[in-house]
């Protein structure tokens, strides 16, 4: 067999494992037709099968199940490959190419139609808009039910797209578009074009393909040719198609054995509303039972009423300074565009709404904590500098400059709200640390929240190392007065810290979201710190700081984050950013290896457990659930254990260990009795084990980018080099982005910013979902937007801070609306 006819070979069988839905190709099957022509004519093959492969290639996209296998068939047929000539029908109903609930009715035309001069395109007369009324809002709140043409059933078909409102009509919008705007004569339409043809009915009919498909057929012509246009399996177009109907068609021109053929296009009566041809037509998502066009036409309808009635609440001044189009224009051209530009225009005044909108409500979030009074806490520069002195190390400039913006808040007497932002082993810990002396030593209490237990225990460790040394005669903190609590501390111990921390006499707790629990009460919590706080959501802050009385807020990140977005998003807190890592660190070396190549990376464990370091192997996530992800694990460590490393110790660490269990296993791992942990993701989050020089991660393309860079960030917290090994699953693998980009830097800024543009801002926020819920349109990579929209709202703000100005009504309500949860802290 050729090669190129073998690859086809696979190819076709491969698509009918997956019942002909065209994913045997990334992108398609019809993906596929150019290379292939080029490799069949490298191969020798007649011009004519070739061509004869490529126009049902070509049309593949368009077939139902059943005309997929035939097409498929054929070309067994043509190129003589005994696998495929016969090829299964598909198993279930053949899936078809756009789910029809009902065919809406194409009226008969009215006899003798004239015909319109070409070119002279109707233009949609957008009116005069209606003044806004009392009732707009009444009637933009109503259910979609109020549209004439929607009943119950479409209304339970629209509610699986999340509309239930008017409103929610006007601004669900298009995923796409498709630009028929372009309008041709038969005769100069080009192969693979997409356009619009003005044609009258020629002859209609449906017949039997040789394979027994009902081939729907009807010829068009304008003056100066004719064109078939053909439907598979769709019969019923013989109910709405008749002779003599002048049609606007549009579609892609595909070819069939030579001549033009457009199948299953779009089309619609000259006469009639332009909402499927001739124009820049929108493509909705759409759910089962739910067509295209029906949708189409019920937006059409309530955008064109509602559109015009919506007030803008951007003022007239920002309107023109700011060169926005106004909104009842940029919600219908968004719908039903006018051109490629108006679309533009439209897309990014609604995208500046949003951003807007986000930066006025954490413009007036923190305008309100502004108003809020805190007991304030002074700090003698002596008594700090001892503080600091206590360290075995020197604090990086970035570290004293954090330290002094949050002695300065303490002492502000307004609470603090502070983002703490620094790459992972930036050192945030110990300025959290030395920002809670402050307030221990004037007897107040504070309590620091981690996301996981084996964080919340190291991070007790390490604090009660800086707070409570027995050796340091100034230490804020006894002993006893520092506690850990997290969901698995015994019953009885739980009850004494319970009482400490009501009556004062416990000063600082460590733990999980065990902290949040209604028991625990504070006698005077003065200071809440959060740490890695993309794992928290919002209302989780909000509850820590309902704690106390306005206590001081500090929220730590090692997710960096691009700054005129961080001001954006987090321009509630007042940001403090470390961009400075300890001295002596040096970049991780970090490398992609093919999985044959992993005798490598034993190799270097072993050289490194020779120097005296250790080394992490981070296992992959299973997709199967968590269960077998533990389970790869503990096979993983058996097999490095028994079959790699017989002369080391491999340590094992999983999700379903106790926290005790896991406790021992790091606490053996960072003394050094283990010279190799195998682990799954559970060591993600700020763990610190500095002697540890090697990571490993198998399954790396599985992880995202943040995820990684924090395993990464395990390693190199020494002074010696360290190294990360990213593993794939597979060869093909290898080339996966996101390993490149950890391969090119070591800087999480750089990495951030790729992962924003990636995947969009919501994966790589975590849990701030309150503010992003409105962002459809804004890309938050764009900062040119992002920084438009902040000038004008901070102008806004700073003149009318509460909003409170009759031109600003408006305004207000919007913002209501936008942030429903008015009190919903937004930290
Ligand atoms: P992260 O910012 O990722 O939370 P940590 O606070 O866990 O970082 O600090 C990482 C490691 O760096 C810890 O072992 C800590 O003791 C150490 N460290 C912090 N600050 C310094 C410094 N200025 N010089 C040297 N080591 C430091
Ligand atoms: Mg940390």
């Amino acid at each position: 067999m050729q090669r190129s006819t073998e690859k086809l070979y696979k190819i076709f069988k491969l698509e009918a494992e997956f019942n002909y839905s065209n994913r045997a190709v990334v992108g398609g099957l019809e993906k596929l037709a150019n290379s292939w022509a080029g490799e069949a004519r490298a191969d020798g093959l007649a011009e004519d099968k070739v061509q004869q492969v490529l126009s049902r290639l070509e049309q593949y996209p368009n077939l139902d199940g059943t005309g997929r296998a035939h097409a498929l068939n054929e070309i067994g047929q043509v190129l003589d490959i005994a696998g495929i000539k016969h090829l299964p029908e598909p198993e279930t109903p053949a899936p078809e190419p756009n789910t029809v609930l009902e065919p809406e009715p194409v009226r008969p035309l009215p006899p003798k139609a004239s015909k319109p001069s070409r070119g002279s395109m109707q233009k949609r007369s957008a009116g005069p808009a209606p003044a806004p009324n009392q009732a707009t809002a009444r009637g933009l709140s109503a259910s979609v039910t109020a549209v004439r043409g929607i009943g119950e059933k479409q209304a339970g078909l629209l509610a699986k797209l999340g509309i239930f409102t008017i409103e929610d009509m006007l601004y669900y919008f298009p995923n796409r578009y498709d630009d028929y705007s372009e309008l041709k004569l038969i005769q100069d339409l080009d192969y693979g074009e997409e356009v619009t043809i003005l044609a009258w009915v020629k002859s209609v009919k449906t017949f039997k393909g040789h394979n027994n498909r009902k081939i729907t057929q009807a010829i068009v012509s304008d003056d100066t040719g004719a064109i078939q246009l053909m439907w598979f399996n769709q019969e019923y177009q013989m109910r709405y198609l008749r002779k003599d109907m002048f049609l606007a068609v549009s579609g892609k021109v595909e070819q069939y054995m030579g001549r033009h053929v457009m199948y299953h296009p779009d089309y619609e009566q000259v006469d009639q509303e332009q909402l499927n041809t001739r124009r820049i037509v929108p493509v909705y998502g759409l759910t089962a039972q739910l067509s295209q066009r029906w949708l189409r036409r019920a937006m059409h309808s309530v955008i064109s009423y509602w559109a015009p009635k919506i007030p803008d609440y951007i003022t007239e001044y920002i309107l023109e300074d700011a060169d926005l189009l106004d909104l009842s224009t940029s919600l219908m051209e968004i719908h039903f565009p006018e051109s490629k530009s108006s679309l533009r225009n439209a897309r990014s005044r609604l995208a500046f709404d949003e951003i807007f909108m986000l930066q006025l409500g954490v413009l007036r979030q923190k305008n309100e904590w502004n108003q809020l009074k805190s007991r304030t806490f002074a700090a003698e520069d002596d008594w700090l500098a001892a503080r600091a002195s206590h360290l075995p190390f020197q604090l990086t400039g970035a570290q004293f400059r954090a330290l002094d913006d949050i002695r300065k808040d303490l002492a502000s007497g307004r609470p603090m709200n502070r983002l703490l932002q620094g790459d992972v082993g930036s050192g945030k810990t110990v300025v959290a640390a030395l920002g809670l002396s402050i307030i221990l030593h004037n007897g107040a209490q504070g309590a620091f929240m981690a996301p996981t237990s084996i964080l919340a225990e190291q991070h007790f460790a390490s604090l009660k190392r800086l707070l409570a040394n027995p050796e340091d005669t100034e230490a804020p903190l006894q002993d006893e007065e520092i506690r850990l609590l997290i969901g698995d501390t015994p019953t009885k111990e739980r009850e004494a810290i319970l009482t400490g921390l009501a009556e004062g006499t416990v000063k600082l707790v460590i733990g999980t979201h065990a902290l949040l629990e209604d028991p625990v009460q504070f006698k005077d919590l003065q200071m809440a710190i959060v740490d890695e706080q993309h794992r928290f959501g919002v209302a989780q802050r909000a509850a820590l700081r309902e704690k106390g009385e306005n206590p001081h807020l500090l929220v730590m990140t090692a997710t960096p984050i691009p700054r005129s977005l961080a001001l954006t998003i987090y321009g509630d807190l007042d940001l403090s950013v470390m961009d400075e890592m300890p001295a002596g660190r040096q970049p991780i070396s970090t490398h992609i290896l093919y999985p044959t190549e992993k005798e490598r990376t034993y190799n270097l464990i072993r050289g490194q457990v020779a120097e005296g370091h250790q080394a992490f192997v981070i296992y992959p996530l299973v997709e199967q659930g968590e269960n077998d992800e533990n389970m790869a694990a503990v096979q993983e460590q058996e097999r490095l254990q028994k079959e790699i490393f017989p002369n080391l110790r491999v340590g094992l660490l999983h999700g379903r260990l106790t926290p005790d269990e896991k406790e021992t296993v790091m606490r053996k791992f960072r003394d050094n009795e283990f010279q190799v942990l195998v682990s799954t993701s559970v060591v993600e989050v700020g763990v610190d084990i500095p002697n540890a020089t090697v990571m490993v991660i198998e399954g790396a393309n599985r992880f995202g980018l943040a995820q990684l860079h924090q395993f990464r960030g395990r390693v190199g917290r020494g002074s010696a080099q360290s190294y990360c090994i990213l593993i794939p699953e597979n060869n093909d693998s290898a080339e996966n982005e996101r390993l490149r980009a950890m391969e090119s830097t070591n800087d999480g800024f750089v990495l951030a910013e790729h992962d924003l543009n990636q995947r969009g801002p919501g994966e790589f926020l975590g849990t701030r979902q309150s503010g992003y819920a409105g962002l459809r349109l804004a890309n938050l990579t764009d900062i040119h937007l992002i920084e438009k929209a902040r000038y004008y709202a901070e102008q806004v703000f700073e003149n009318d801070p509460t909003l409170a100005a009759p031109e600003h009504q408006l305004m207000l309500d919007a913002l209501n609306h936008f942030w429903p949860s008015k009190e919903g802290d937004l930290s």
